[in-house]
């Protein structure tokens, strides 16, 4: 559903497609314009283009690009983290600092990559310092989200630290509690564990997000519900 006249200005425009508005009628755009809405049924190159032109957000100011996510666009894993970090933002590509090599590792471990899995995060643009993603950033940008969940139906989604999970969940529990149980994300069940940053600060830790992969892969057997 498309909500206002700016909507689906920014909407037609992100696809491409020219709006021409009589001079008299051109009104002033407002300086951030909200994101399409999920369920609008946008392929891959329309939601890509969406995502790279996305001025919903005050973040699209200090971005040097967006990060869509990397992989497999029909993966059975889906990784989802928070936010990009200064060298994703630079690169175009989520996880690909320290941490991102720890995550590489992580999905090796049970037979996933960057191209059998798919990995987006919550935001699509770096916040500034690396600051948590305010409430109005994580709203603007969770329809690019949903729409990646659509269209690439995974078996299972790892939520990778507090914040995605927290934010997936709508919960505000620790990651400590929320690992452990299989949650659902409308039918898609879920999986919250560490986010590999911490697991570099905390190596005593590494043993339980091992222990999350492994009931990730059990979901996706069969063998837990
Ligand atoms: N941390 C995240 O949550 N996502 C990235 O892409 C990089 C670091």
């Amino acid at each position: 559903m498309i909500h206002s006249e700016h909507q689906r200005r920014a909407y037609l425009g992100a696809l491409g497609i020219d709006v021409w508005l009589p001079r008299d009628q051109t009104d002033p755009e407002p300086a951030v314009r909200p994101a399409p809405t999920a369920g609008d049924g946008l392929d891959w190159e329309s939601l890509r283009a969406a995502v790279a032109s996305c001025t919903a957000c005050a973040l699209c100011q200090s971005r040097t690009q967006t990060v869509f996510g990397v992989g497999n666009p029909d993966a059975d894993w889906m990784i989802i983290g928070e936010a990009p970090g200064a060298e994703e933002d630079r690169r175009g590509e989520p996880f690909v600092g320290r941490a991102g090599k720890l995550l590489d590792e992580m999905l090796r471990a049970v037979g996933q990559g960057r191209d059998s899995a798919f990995i987006a995060n919550i935001l699509k643009c770096r916040p500034p310092n690396n600051r948590d993603p305010k409430p109005e950033e994580s709203a603007a940008c969770r329809a690019y989200l949903e729409q990646q969940i659509e269209l690439v139906r995974p078996r299972i989604i790892l939520a990778v630290g507090r914040i995605a999970a927290q934010l997936l969940l709508g919960t505000d529990a620790p990651v400590g509690r929320l690992r452990g149980t299989v949650h659902r994300l409308g039918a898609t069940p879920l999986i919250v564990t560490y986010h590999p940053a911490y697991l570099l600060r905390s190596p005593g830790q590494k043993r339980k997000a091992w222990d999350d992969l492994c009931l990730a892969s059990r979901v996706i057997a069969g063998a837990v519900v």
